[in-house]
């Protein structure tokens, strides 16, 4: 098994636990080197280091960055980046200063389709305000009763088509990707297997298309395993990260105890011939923690 997680969500974007607290949960299940990446915010690195320093454990800077492509939206993961470095904090900024509106908007659909007051109870899920987002209002609205658990919030409510769905223009794809690399980073297509046209897969053709201009960016890395892909798509993204001359990477994707497909720590090995990202920094003393 894989020791190394390089995806997963505090509570500074849509994860339940501080920073802190996760980095303790994957010290404790064996994880030796760990990044940090929270959606389109940094805030969280400084105290996940610090925590990580002291277990020993190999810490990476990281973020999660939502972009918008063509009728897609894209997660680009930034994995070593400087996440003070004067580009990439703007970039950031800009990205999350269309989510309150957005939020305010989603909460008016939600009115119309009957849910009243939704906006106050998603921001109270917000650990950090300037990240609101839709598992905020997923979050509230299974506490409110209206579905089970998250995932059905999501199918009923907060995807396109039904009534909580706003849609929304995330970065570029080219800018989310000059800001990683223009702070020292690796740019990461996250999760591939999830992008879908409807209710299927976004196809061959398209895959191609995105992974020629991802790669035509500066794009240097495609995630392999990750939480939401089954033992096929690890198979299905390996060819592709041969084909495409791509690093693989491999994350949980955690975001809280019994909201995740998979735990901090328990990732399988990649497909055989997989160059691992790691090798892009192995030589880079300073992204170590001593
Ligand atoms: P946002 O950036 O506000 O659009 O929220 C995106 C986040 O919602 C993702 O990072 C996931 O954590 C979560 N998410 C998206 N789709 C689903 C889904 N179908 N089921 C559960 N969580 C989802
Ligand atoms: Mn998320
Ligand atoms: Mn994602
Ligand atoms: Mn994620």
């Amino acid at each position: 098994m894989l020791d190394y997680d390089l995806h997963c969500h505090s509570n500074i974007s849509d994860g339940t636990l501080s920073p802190t607290e996760l980095v303790n949960r994957a010290a404790e299940r064996g994880v030796k080197v760990m990044a940090l990446t929270d959606h389109d915010d940094v805030a969280g690195l400084d105290e996940a280091r610090a925590a990580a320093a002291k277990h020993g454990m190999i810490f990476i800077n990281g973020v999660e960055i939502s972009v918008s492509w063509r009728t897609h939206t894209l997660h680009i993961v930034g994995l070593g980046i400087t996440p003070d470095h004067p580009q990439l904090a703007d970039g950031l900024r800009s990205v999350r200063s269309g989510r309150a509106l957005r939020a305010q908007k989603m909460s008016d659909e939600l009115a119309k389709a009957g849910i009243g007051g939704v906006l106050e109870g998603a921001y109270n899920y917000a650990g950090n305000a300037n990240m609101i987002g839709r598992t905020h209002f997923a979050r509230y609205l299974v506490e409110a009763g209206h579905c089970k658990d998250v995932k059905s919030v999501f199918n009923r409510y907060l995807v396109k088509g039904k009534p909580g769905y706003v849609p929304h223009q995330w970065a570029v794809l080219e800018d989310a990707i000059g800001w990683i690399r223009g702070s020292g980073g690796v740019a990461v297509l996250a999760h591939p297997g999830r992008y879908m046209s409807g209710r299927v897969g976004m196809g061959k053709k398209t895959m191609h298309e995105l992974l020629g201009e991802f790669v035509d960016c500066g794009g240097k890395a495609i995630e392999v395993v990750t939480g939401s892909h089954t033992p096929e798509q690890y198979a299905e993204f390996a060819r592709y990260s041969k084909e495409f001359d791509l690093l693989c990477s491999c994350g949980s994707d955690f975001h809280g105890p019994g909201e995740s497909y998979r735990d901090m720590g328990r990732l399988p090995d990649f497909p055989l011939g997989c160059r691992p990202v790691w090798e892009s920094w192995e030589q880079t003393a300073s992204l170590k923690v001593a």
